[in-house]
């Protein structure tokens, strides 16, 4: 180390100093002593070790201030902050799943800032069901006798199977053994549920009499599952649910069907692709059908079982169903995002997955048109940016094969190799982070979820002020 150097290290302001800085009482006015402390500490090594390696620092106690501030709210910055999913799938699963809708944005924040009647009966005064906020409204949505509510689907289909079949066999086909990611498979949730597997039928084709072959005076359920995210194409057959009801019903066996993605609606009539709702599936005879609250539905993350009267009970009293309860926050948005279902003719603009999957191509098209240049000019000349035509999915394993006509930005590297990922990571780190997918070397950000258009302009690196604002779009949406 030479003179210089030892003498700049000498320099360096203490700790005391920053503190005593001027710029120093915004940093511990908002973040603290404790937390400010550390920070300067921080700072100080940091400007140390660029000293002793040769670099030119600043180094006032002012300077390592504002250094320090800067740490700081970077630090504090939450990776659960809003992002602008431009991956092109609706509800992603990585990415939280359905946006809420705001009715139901604001339920939640009324029960989490107030006491509620969350088990407490206002008219008599005494104890109360929590099911019962969302008792009747699933029951008239699908046409069901009884409904309850958990955590998620998968706690949705290990309740109702450990209720159903602990102990006792489970009957299903196998072409519907199902692995839905991560550590949802079927045969392993069978397991812990405590109901024994048994397969029946092939990968591709299971038949009405294997099922009837398999049933014995140790059934406790024959299940049916959606396979939600594959699709088994070619010499196939399944059982449908209105037959495999009658043969239970027969048997004097329940019939369980696992509906993966809860439907409520006829999605032909908003121009998607069919799915079976789940009051088809109701009305078809299976005795209990679970779903999701956070695919296709909509709405929080949450699992639906509904069906007979008894069965519901059953599982009610399972003590497993207390460990897999929802709260208030949750039950207050699951609530309101019901009642929206309750007028399908403004659904599709109050239910933001709907409003999403409901955009049209020429739409979206014209958005990413307005929002080129802005995106052009925050990007600079090392990057070409244009308008195109992509396909969007559904996402959270529904429908996996189909794709929705959709558009957006297609951004390539004038120089190519490393420079697209460079971009999509800058991308990632801003305010508010922005993810697209990258495909052959282009990264391209679809806007079928892109709601606030200023929102995403203002927040584009050194968003430019001299390019016109964008306008709401001409489908009234932004
Ligand atoms: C998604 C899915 C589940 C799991 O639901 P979560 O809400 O993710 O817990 C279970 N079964 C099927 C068929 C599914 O598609």
């Amino acid at each position: 180390m030479d003179g210089v150097t030892s003498a700049r290290l000498r320099d360096l302001p203490s700790v005391d100093a920053v503190l005593n800085a001027a710029a120093a009482d915004a940093l511990v006015e908002r973040f603290g002593r404790p937390a400010a402390t550390q920070a300067v500490r921080a700072a100080l090594a940091d400007a140390r070790a660029a000293l002793q390696a040769g670099g030119q620092v600043r180094f006032a106690a002012e300077d390592i201030a504002v250094q320090s501030f800067a740490r700081l709210e970077a630090d504090n910055r939450s990776a659960l902050r809003p992002l602008f999913n431009l991956t092109g799938t609706v509800t992603h699963t990585n990415l939280g799943r359905a946006v809420i809708a705001e009715a139901a944005v604001e339920a939640a924040v009324a029960a989490m800032r107030n006491a509620v009647a969350l088990e407490f009966d206002l008219i008599s005064g005494k104890r109360g069901e929590r099911d019962d906020h969302v008792r009747s409204l699933l029951c008239d949505l699908t046409g069901a006798e009884d409904a309850t509510v958990v955590n998620n689907n998968a706690a949705a289909v290990l309740l109702c199977l450990n209720t159903l079949a602990g102990g006792r066999q489970a009957i299903v086909s196998r072409g519907e053994l199902i692995e839905i990611g991560g550590a949802f498979r079927l045969p392993d949730i069978m397991a812990r549920a405590g109901a024994r597997l048994i397969e029946v039928g092939t990968t591709n084709r299971t038949h009405l009499r294997d099922y009837r072959d398999a049933v014995t005076a140790e059934t406790g359920v024959i299940l049916k599952v959606h396979t939600s995210n594959y699709r088994i194409e070619g010499f196939t057959a399944e059982v449908g649910t209105a037959e495999l009801a009658r043969l239970a019903k027969t048997a004097n066996v329940p019939l369980m069907h696992d509906l993966g993605s809860g439907v409520l609606i006829d999605l032909a009539a908003y121009g998607l692709m069919r799915e079976p709702t789940v009051r088809e599936v109701v009305a078809d005879g299976a005795d209990l059908v679970t779903f999701s609250g956070d695919k296709l539905l909509g709405g929080p993350q949450a699992g639906f079982v509904v069906g007979r009267r008894e069965l519901i009970a059953a599982v009610n009293r399972n003590p497993m169903k207390r460990a897999l309860r929802v709260d208030k926050i949750r039950l207050a948005a699951i609530e309101a995002t019901l009642r929206l279902y309750r007028d399908p003719d403004r659904l599709a603009e109050r239910l933001p997955t709907l409003r999403f999957l409901t955009r049209k191509r020429e739409h979206i098209e014209a958005q990413a048109a307005r929002v080129l240049p802005h995106v052009a000019r925050a990007l600079g000349g090392a990057f070409a940016v244009e308008v195109m035509a992509c396909e969007s999915q559904i996402g959270s394993g529904a429908l996996p094969l189909e794709t929705i006509p959709s558009a957006g930005l297609a951004i390539g590297a004038k120089s190519g190799g490393q420079a697209i990922e460079d971009l999509a990571r800058r991308l990632r780190a801003l305010p508010r982070p922005v993810v697209g997918r990258i495909v052959c070397d282009r990264l391209v950000l679809d806007f079928r979820c892109l709601d606030d258009e200023q929102a995403f302009v203002a927040n584009l690196p050194h968003g430019d002020a001299e390019a016109p604002a964008p306008g709401p779009s001409p489908d009234g949406r932004r």
